[in-house]
């Protein structure tokens, strides 16, 4: 309804197929309702109801898999207009000495406003990359510096805080959930863990039509060109890996042109690019060569 709280947390013009993301609308759904699904109530329901949201979504799986984007897009449709994205290497190393420091600034705003507006504030959101690398569990973290541990008493005390702010979303990310310390994964703290896998074919489909969008806007994919059938040959592939695809493939379509001779006739000839089946194939053929892949399906 107009007027709702739902209204106001979530972008009034958000639409799932324009999140430019393939094929974690089941995932995506799933963070919906286990992480969100309270923050569309009105503040006064949650204080009815002495709910506290949920503060920490740990996001898991291989690299390239989309947990970046996911993250990105959640901020986004959850109106959120800068989240903050911190990496651990980054907290670790380029602020040495000032390590807890700058995890204490993370929340600096999100407090203020809590402290003034309360369950009206805005949604605040931390992405947090690479966790694994000050999260790894007591004892094997052996970086010898104690500024990992300082780092994390730091992040842990601002999550159990004792005035629970509930203003706050950090979504954490690591390709490595078996690193991670359990004492991160209680009630509180990061207690939405989701995984984010490999697509599946109907998944690579979609992340094909998203990496190519632009070109097909812009007729430059030639008739040739079954998504459909280079998804069925890309099992495996990560939607970072096809998106590395379409690049390399785009770049044998431009080396067609660049026999023309000239500068300018290439520029000139560019004019009629277009990616066909075969740039594809050709790219596909590299790219497994490289994963020391046979190509002998690829015919
Ligand atoms: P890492 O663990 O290495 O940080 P990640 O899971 O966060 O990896 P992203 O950085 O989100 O991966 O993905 C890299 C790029 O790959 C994205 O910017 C996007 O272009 C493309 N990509 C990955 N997954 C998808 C997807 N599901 N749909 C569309 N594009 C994708």
């Amino acid at each position: 309804a107009s007027g709702s709280r739902a209204d106001a947390i979530i972008a009034p013009d958000f639409k799932f197929e324009d999140m430019g993301i393939g094929g974690l609308d089941v995932e995506f759904t799933a963070i919906f309702r286990r992480a969100f699904a309270s923050r569309i109530l009105s503040p006064e329901l949650i204080d009815k109801m002495g709910l506290k949201h949920v503060k920490g979504l740990l996001l898991y799986g291989p690299p390239g898999t989309g947990k970046t984007l996911i993250a990105r897009r959640i901020g986004a449709m959850l109106n959120v207009k800068e989240p903050k994205i911190v990496n651990g290497p980054e907290i670790l190393s380029k602020y040495v000495g000032s390590s807890e420091e700058n995890v204490r600034n993370l929340f600096v705003d999100a407090e203020a406003e809590y402290k003034s507006k309360g369950e009206s504030s805005s949604l605040h959101i931390i992405i947090f990359d690479e966790l694994d690398s000050v999260f790894k569990q007591r004892g094997s973290r052996g970086d010898g510096t104690g500024v990992g541990d300082n780092v994390v008493n730091q992040l842990l005390s601002k999550m159990d805080g004792v005035d629970q702010l509930n203003n706050i979303l950090i979504i954490g990310m690591t390709n490595r959930l078996d690193l991670i310390d359990n004492a991160l994964l209680r009630p509180g703290r990061f207690e939405v863990q989701l995984e984010i896998s490999l697509p599946d074919e109907k998944g690579r489909v979609e992340i094909f039509k998203i990496q190519t969008k632009k070109m097909a806007d812009n007729g430059m994919l030639a008739k040739d060109v079954d998504f459909h059938e280079l998804a069925a040959m890309t099992k495996n592939f990560t939607g970072a890996e096809i998106e590395g695809l379409v690049k390399s493939a785009s770049s044998f379509a431009i080396n067609k042109h660049l026999k023309v001779g000239s500068m300018a006739a290439l520029n000139d000839d560019v004019k009629n690019l277009k990616l066909t089946r075969k740039d594809f194939l050709g790219a596909l053929s590299e790219v497994k060569a490289a994963f020391g892949v046979s190509d002998q399906d690829l015919n």
